[in-house]
């Protein structure tokens, strides 16, 4: 999929040609990017056409991105359902001296000092850290894995930094060795988070989506297409 850098942001869009008049953008219920466009404008029109629509094109991923994960975020209450890790569970919400977080076979519990157990703000807050702290853990430990698979290429250990990010699973800033997760990768099987970790990290070596990325993805991770077909589809 061709695919540009916005003020870090990696738009990625797929491009169709028509004989129709117009150029035109259309966002995905999965947030990408499809635009037709008539065969006499030239790619490189094309290509500034398309940044000048960037900032729309962000804005609208966020607002599409964002409805579903609001059906995904429900309250944490106990005796309601969350996926995590691609799993159902049903949440319990206990008291106990300290805060924390542990599951047993389909039982998600989450326990919480008892003077704010009927504090539902609290919790959320409590069990948001949670899932930030479990993805920069999770990352943090999958970069020095593909690190030292990925050896050859003398990277940098990146920064990396975890976001509630609305309109993509995760990001590259080559010029500053980051990259960027989002937090809601604990949704989806963690197959999914490895490959999104693999893909950022990939960028160091080729920002763009070029075939050489893809083989250097594949080299690591064969069933790479697998799973991001999961994702695609979570
Ligand atoms: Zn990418």
């Amino acid at each position: 999929m061709p695919s540009f850098i916005y003020n870090g942001n990696i738009i990625e869009y797929s491009l169709t040609r028509n004989a129709k008049k117009n150029v035109n953008f259309r966002i995905k219920g999965d947030g990408t990017v499809c635009i037709s466009a008539p065969k006499r404008i030239s790619n490189k029109e094309l290509q500034n056409m398309i940044k000048d629509k960037a900032e729309w094109i962000i804005t609208n991923q966020n607002n599409i991105m964002q409805k579903q994960h609001n059906s995904i975020d429900k309250k944490i209450t106990s005796g309601s359902y969350m996926i995590l890790n691609g799993n159902k569970y049903i949440i319990r919400i206990i008291s106990g001296k300290e805060n924390s977080v542990y599951f047993h076979e389909k039982l998600l519990t989450i326990q919480i000092k008892e003077k704010y157990i009927f504090n539902q703000d609290y919790i959320n807050r409590f069990f948001e850290k949670w899932i930030r702290e479990t993805i920069y853990y999770l990352c943090n430990q999958l970069i020095d894995r593909y690190l030292i698979k990925l050896n050859k290429y003398h990277l940098k250990k990146p920064e990396l930094s975890i976001r509630n990010m609305t309109s993509r699973w995760g990001s590259c800033i080559p010029a500053n060795n980051k990259i960027i997760i989002s937090k809601n990768l604990i949704y989806p099987p963690f197959k999914c988070l490895e490959y999104v970790v693999l893909h950022e990290l990939s960028h160091l070596i080729e920002p763009n989506h070029s075939q050489k990325f893809y083989n250097i993805i594949a080299e690591i991770m064969p069933d790479w297409k697998e799973r991001k077909k999961v994702l695609n589809e979570f």
